[in-house]
């Protein structure tokens, strides 16, 4: 279908490639790219960029972007908590040569902020991942790492908002782009 000048971004795409997630605070990103270098040391491979380093929430994937303002709608209506954790576990995925902390176990915030937000892109109608939700941050890729899975200092994340990324790919990786921003309901 031919884009119509209205309905394409500055790029001339009339489509994006989007996802929500949580975006870490700059101490939690200084920390992250600092475990990230640690452990590029060990295993090789390539290092996210620092301003890229997230936990992804829910892939939406490639909408029009005439959809993108109801991705928006969709997330300010949502009412999830606040929450803490901590990120006490690093590790190796042997298919996609993906290296990643994690947490130990899965807060029950971040469960209930992913559910939600997949419920209501069901509901309104975009394609949604229906694989168990597996949080991790993304340190390296293409990387060997000499252990699957490791014990690490915790780092403690306080997730106050998420947001909604758009990723665009390029020669050197993607590149994201944050077009939204929303609050957790605090009690913290
Ligand atoms: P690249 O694909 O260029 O190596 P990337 O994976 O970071 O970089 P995207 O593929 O746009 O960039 O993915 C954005 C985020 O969504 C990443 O955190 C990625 O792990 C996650 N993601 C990508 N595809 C899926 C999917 N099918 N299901 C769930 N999460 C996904
Ligand atoms: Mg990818």
């Amino acid at each position: 279908m031919m884009a119509t000048p209205g309905n394409a971004d500055t790029a001339g795409r009339n489509t994006a490639r989007v996802f929500f997630a949580l975006w870490p605070d700059p101490d939690m990103r200084t920390a992250l790219a600092g475990m990230g270098k640690h452990m590029h040391a060990q295993c090789g491979g390539r290092r996210t960029r620092a301003e890229s380093i997230h936990i992804t929430l829910a892939f939406v994937g490639e909408v029009g972007i005439e959809r993108i303002a109801e991705l928006q709608a969709l997330a300010a209506q949502l009412q999830c908590a606040a929450f803490n954790f901590e990120l006490a576990r690093t590790g190796w995925w042997r298919h996609n040569h993906i290296a990643w902390v994690a947490p130990e176990t899965v807060p029950q915030g971040l469960i209930d902020l992913a559910s939600a937000l997949q419920s209501r892109l069901k509901g309104a109608g975009f394609k949604v991942d229906e694989r168990a939700y597996l949080p991790h941050v993304t340190l390296l890729r293409k990387a060997d790492c000499p252990w699957a899975q490791a014990a690490m200092k915790p780092l403690r994340w306080t997730a106050r908002n998420f947001v909604l990324v758009k990723s665009v790919t390029g020669e050197n990786g993607s590149a994201y782009e944050i077009i939204g921003r929303w609050p957790l309901v605090s009690a913290l």
